[in-house]
């Protein structure tokens, strides 16, 4: 479980991000963090995998401090996922999905098998393995980001907005892709949104956060107040 215990960012500036958030994230559900731009969904995101500090509170996984773990072991037990994708340009789809693989020492041809399963996994045509990015879709990129994030089979998955960027048909399809890959893989995830039905659809626990980086709501979505 991931528990963000009374948290609060403060920017250098004063900017207060995120205002004594708590959110109990149990293992293999889909918590998602929806608000309008600049309520803070971001920062969480940021903070869980300690891309920046918390200022107030604690973040703790499995009941153990955040902060007192090496900061690579915590990234490399989360995949994370963005808008765009953030592939690599230069480097092929198979050679993209496979980075986290062969960082950690991997060889070359057990990466490679294992990005065309997760092809596979994601809905992708393995046909695509030598292209480079810039020769897929929006919405077959973003598919790439969610293999690669897998690639290391990480238990906790950090999707900030990654299906925002495609057109509505396509991003009903890829919804239902991350429904069917969370049945059945049981990943715990993190999926930030400024789209209430996004929420409603893909959250068992959906929270509503306002400007301020305040929570309004926190329910599962057959509990929510939409005003
Ligand atoms: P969201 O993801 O909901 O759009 P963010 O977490 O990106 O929101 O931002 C929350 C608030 O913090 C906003 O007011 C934003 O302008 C501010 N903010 C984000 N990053 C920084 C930063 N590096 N320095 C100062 N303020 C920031
Ligand atoms: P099934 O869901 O049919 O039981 P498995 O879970 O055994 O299948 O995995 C099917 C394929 O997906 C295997 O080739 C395996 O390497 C790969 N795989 C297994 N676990 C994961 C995971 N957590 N993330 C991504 N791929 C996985």
């Amino acid at each position: 479980m991931i528990l963000i215990d009374a948290v609060t960012k403060r920017y250098p500036d004063g900017t207060t991000a995120v205002d004594r958030l708590t959110l109990e994230i149990p293992d293999g559900s889909i918590t998602v963090l929806v608000g309008p731009s600049g309520c803070g969904k971001t920062t969480t995101l940021r903070m869980i995998n300690r891309m920046i500090d918390l200022t107030e509170g604690r973040i703790t996984l499995d009941g153990a401090d955040i902060r007192d773990q090496p900061v690579n072991a915590l990234r490399r037990s989360m995949g994370y996922v963005i808008q765009n994708a953030g592939l690599f340009p230069h480097r092929t789809i198979a050679d993209n999905i496979a980075t986290v693989p062969r960082l950690l020492g991997w060889d070359r041809r057990q990466a490679k098998t294992r990005a065309l399963e997760l092809m596979e996994r994601v809905g992708l045509d393995p046909a695509l393995a030598k292209r480079y990015p810039y020769q897929l879709s929006g919405g077959q990129q973003q598919r790439v980001g969610v293999a690669r994030a897998l690639a290391a089979d990480p238990p906790v998955m950090l999707m900030d907005e990654p299906f925002s960027a495609v057109d509505p048909v396509v991003r009903k399809g890829l919804q239902d892709e991350l429904l069917r890959i969370q049945a059945e893989l049981g990943k715990t995830i993190v999926f930030v949104t400024h789209d209430i039905d996004e929420a409603i659809k893909l959250g068992d626990m959906v929270a509503v956060l306002r400007e301020g980086g305040k929570l309004a709501q926190y329910a599962p979505p057959s509990e929510l107040l939409t005003a």
